[in-house]
């Protein structure tokens, strides 16, 4: 570890060595902080009473003005492959680390201040938070929690008061650790590897303990696809063990983002969490008409290397470069590495799989009726949440009259030609024939598909109407929109226009670009 002279001053950015982090104190300056928006949940699992967030000094506490009792600030050292090139030390350059939390489930969090002021990696910036970035950050990462899909959390939010569009904001994890926290010290060379090593041993003590002690009972040896004869003992090998859960987690996270339509935006190496959450929201975008090469990075562009259909392939790239990492400090064999690799794409495929039939409420995974709508969404750019939220209301009757099919769908499918309603009726003619094979009665499979198929999703257009509003000083619609996305299975009829599709605005090129 590395221990600078002076914590608050020594805050040069500079190469850090043999070293996973910096102590580092927050240095913002801060005026009149004020807390504007808070998670509960989060609260509860820190063992924070609710009504903490009252108290005329909490905002100050929060600012990172006055140092909490017992915390050990630091910024993490990490690296990581940005668009696919090697980027060298990156590092925590805007958020701190003020310790952990042990709660009274014996549960650790950890508790990190974003817009802390600069440390060691900040490089050329300011290490401050974005008000706008902030708000988009906290939203989304409650409402992905709320999706059922694993990620960070967000505790609060809070105005620095030195400047409007500044602000803190507290994230909550068991641990920010990324797949480029591993490849910065390999990248390093052969003296380097010792902290490979520790770092896996730390990562599987603290976040993999049921790794620790494997035994044959576990029955973990599989055959690989180089043949019968070739087999992986996962059991001789915790590291081994390690590459392939963050492997099948990654594969897993994936999937259910593939599921809800969200697109995260910038799936650096950095990016990537080796406990497989969600993490780092930045031009992340949530899909209204499907387009599966809808990126909402700009930077992105042209090449849309994470656009919404490349997020499963690029996990695997990722995935490849950590188990690569972790092969180089010989942890695990080349063979080790391979097999990791390979159940990636089976563990993508069960999961998307089981999840794409959930959505739509079919007794078993049928791919071409699956394909066949996905090409149609594509064709007629239909609302990718909304759709599945109505499908739920399709009969199992296969005596509907031809012109009756559309109905339950017309809000979704607009604009569309006699030959699109064509295509759209013959599909529906094949999907009721397999619902009404399955024997599962209507409002059974109603219920079922509405517990998977979101009706309210952080839309893009949502987010920039709360930012417009905060940028005001008025931060009621970021309230609003945190207990709407608080339940996005719900039907809650006093909230129905947030269910609705982005208005003209929106869609305006040139306008409200910015992530
Ligand atoms: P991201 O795009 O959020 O993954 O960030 C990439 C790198 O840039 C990370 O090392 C961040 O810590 C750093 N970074 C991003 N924004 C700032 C900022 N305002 N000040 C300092 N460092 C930053
Ligand atoms: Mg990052
Ligand atoms: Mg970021």
């Amino acid at each position: 570890r590395e221990l600078p002279g002076d914590p608050r001053t020594d805050l040069v950015p500079r190469q850090v060595f043999r070293s996973c982090y910096t102590k580092v104190s927050p240095s913002a300056e801060v005026d009149n902080p004020q807390l504007v928006a808070w998670s509960d949940s989060v609260a509860e699992i820190l063992d924070l009473d609710p009504k903490e967030f009252e108290r005329p000094d909490f905002p100050l506490i929060l600012s990172g003005a006055s140092p909490l009792v017992g915390a050990m600030p630091y910024a993490q050292c990490y690296g990581g492959h940005q668009f696919g090139m090697w980027a060298g030390q990156l590092g925590d350059g805007r958020a701190i680390t003020l310790g952990e939390v042990l709660n009274s489930k014996s549960e650790r969090w950890e508790l990190q201040l974003k817009g802390a002021g600069k440390t060691p990696y900040s490089r050329f910036a300011d290490g401050l938070a974005v008000l706008r970035s902030s708000i988009r950050e906290f939203l989304c990462s409650e409402a992905i929690h709320s999706l059922g899909i694993p990620t960070t959390r967000a505790l609060c939010l809070v105005t620095t008061g030195k400047f409007v569009t500044r602000d803190m904001f507290y994230e909550v994890a068991p641990s920010f650790l990324r797949f480029g926290s591993y490849q910065l010290h390999a990248s390093r060379g052969k003296d380097h590897l010792g902290l490979v090593r520790t770092l896996a041993d730390y990562a599987i003590r603290h976040h993999f303990p049921h790794l620790e002690n494997l035994s044959k009972s576990d029955s973990l040896s599989f055959s690989t696809d180089e043949g019968d004869d070739s087999v992986v003992d996962l059991t001789s090998n915790k590291y081994a063990a390690w590459t392939v859960e963050v492997t099948e987690r990654t594969a897993s996270l994936i999937a259910n983002w593939q599921g809800v339509g969200f697109t995260h935006g910038v799936l650096n190496t950095d990016n990537m969490s080796v406990l497989g959450l969600t993490i780092d929201y930045g031009p992340f975008g949530f899909l209204d008409a499907f387009d599966p090469s809808y990126t909402p990075n700009t930077t992105d562009l042209p090449g849309r290397r994470y656009c919404f259909a490349n997020q499963p392939d690029i996990g695997l790239w990722n995935i490849a470069q950590f188990a690569t990492t972790i092969a180089a400090a010989q942890l695990i064999t080349d063979k080790e590495a391979n097999y990791a690799m390979e159940r990636y794409g089976t563990k993508f495929m069960d999961e998307y799989q089981a999840i794409m039939t959930k959505k739509l409420g079919l007794p078993k995974y049928n791919k071409q009726l699956i394909g066949e709508l996905l090409k149609n969404m594509a064709v007629d750019k239909v609302d990718y949440t909304n759709f599945f939220r109505l499908l739920s209301n399709i009969k199992a009757d296969p005596t509907i009259p031809e012109d009756e099919l559309l109905i339950p769908l017309k809000a979704v499918l607009l604009d569309i030609g006699k030959d699109r309603k064509d295509a759209w009726a013959s599909w529906l003619k094949s999907y009721i024939k397999e619902l009404s094979a399955s024997g599962i009665s209507d409002e059974e499979r109603k219920t079922a598909m509405n517990s998977v198929n979101p009706k309210y999703i952080l839309r893009n257009y949502l987010c920039q109407s709360a930012i417009d509003a905060a940028e005001q000083g008025d931060f009621e619609e970021v309230r609003r929109l945190l207990k709407v996305m608080a339940r996005p299975y719900d039907e809650q009829p006093e909230m129905e226009k947030y269910a609705g599709l982005p208005p003209a605005w929106a869609h305006r090129p040139g306008q409200r670009r910015r992530n």
